[in-house]
């Protein structure tokens, strides 16, 4: 049994070490205070020359600060190779406003936009309008590339998973071309949940988030409001290291490469990392990948 055991460890790594044509994305947020903006500034740099696919920059919905979110994705532009693609959320601005700032990215040279809805203030009442619309908004004003968000353990307001999988169709069938996944661990969450977006007709790849854990209370937080769960083995893990911010991230970097291991083997090409603005454990796992500089 240890032998058989020992047999699949193997050909896990060896079948790591052949991977060809995988493709990575980053996410950051923009920054709000100079030395949190030398971290991200050094963090794009590290990451730049593995190449990603594109590197996303989220939008704080409702904080009033789109402006910060334009300024990353300007100074990405001019200052370094990269796909810069600015995230959109549509529950604080009008169509009218969304059809303006749509025009201006596209004069700015932004072709590609992370579509979103946002999140719904508490005591606001529903808009009812949804992240498909903006989709369809973007593509009327122009032939944008489209990332939209997809939740492999269902989007906490879903009535049920089959409607949140036809909310991904028709966000799909508005012209997204890629989901990208809310993080999970719980990995067969992630692939049957791959299994029915085909089974559902839905053609574009379903990115998987990928979360390289640093701080594990505040993932536990991050984890209850987006209804995440987080398996016992994972708490086993970090259990005891509240105080020991370095074996923390040993632990957190072993755990997401042993991840992205599985999900190769089960043919994943592509991986979004959601850097929260650290290069460092992104670089590790991209690294294990084969995704490396000059290859
Ligand atoms: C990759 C990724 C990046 C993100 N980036 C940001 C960001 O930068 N800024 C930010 O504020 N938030 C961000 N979010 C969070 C996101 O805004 C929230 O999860 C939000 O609550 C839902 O957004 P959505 O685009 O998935 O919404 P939608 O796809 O519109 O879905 C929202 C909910 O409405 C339901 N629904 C959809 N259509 C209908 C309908 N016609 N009738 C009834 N119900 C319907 C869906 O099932 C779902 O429960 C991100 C999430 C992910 C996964």
């Amino acid at each position: 049994m240890a032998f058989h055991h020992a047999q699949q460890v193997e050909a896990l790594n060896e079948r790591l070490s052949s991977l060809k044509d995988i493709n990575v994305s980053f996410e950051f947020f923009p920054p709000n205070s100079p030395a949190m903006e030398e971290t991200l500034w050094g963090s794009i740099e590290r990451l730049a020359p593995l190449k990603p696919k594109f590197v996303s920059v989220t939008y704080g919905a409702n904080s009033g600060v789109r402006d910060r979110t334009h300024k990353v994705i300007e100074r990405i532009h001019a200052e370094t190779e990269l796909q810069a693609a600015p995230h959109l959320t549509l529950v604080d601005a009008s169509n009218d406003e969304l059809r303006e700032l749509a025009r201006q990215y596209w004069a700015q040279g932004v072709r590609h936009i992370v579509a979103l809805r946002g999140d719904v203030p508490a005591g606001q009442p529903n808009p009812n309008r949804y992240a498909a619309d903006l989709v369809k908004l973007l593509k009327e004003e122009h032939d944008f590339e489209i990332s939209v968000a997809a939740y492999p353990e269902v989007h906490p307001e879903a009535t049920s998973a089959q409607s949140d999988l036809v909310n991904l169709k028709r966000k799909v069938d508005a012209g997204a071309n890629r989901a990208i996944s809310q993080f999970f661990f719980d990995i067969d969450a992630y692939l049957r949940y791959r299994d029915r977006c085909a089974a559902a007709g839905i053609d574009v790849e379903i990115v998987p988030g990928i979360l390289p854990v640093t701080n594990y209370q505040q993932l536990l937080k991050f984890s209850d409001f987006a209804k995440i769960r987080v398996p016992n083995w994972l708490h086993h893990m970090f259990d005891g290291l509240d105080d020991d911010p370095a074996t923390r991230k040993l632990v957190g970097a072993n755990v997401a490469i042993e991840m992205a291991k599985v999900l190769a083997k089960e043919g994943v090409n592509d991986f979004h990392f959601y850097t929260l603005n650290r290069a460092e454990m992104s670089y590790a796992i991209c690294h294990a990948l084969g995704v490396r500089p000059g290859v």
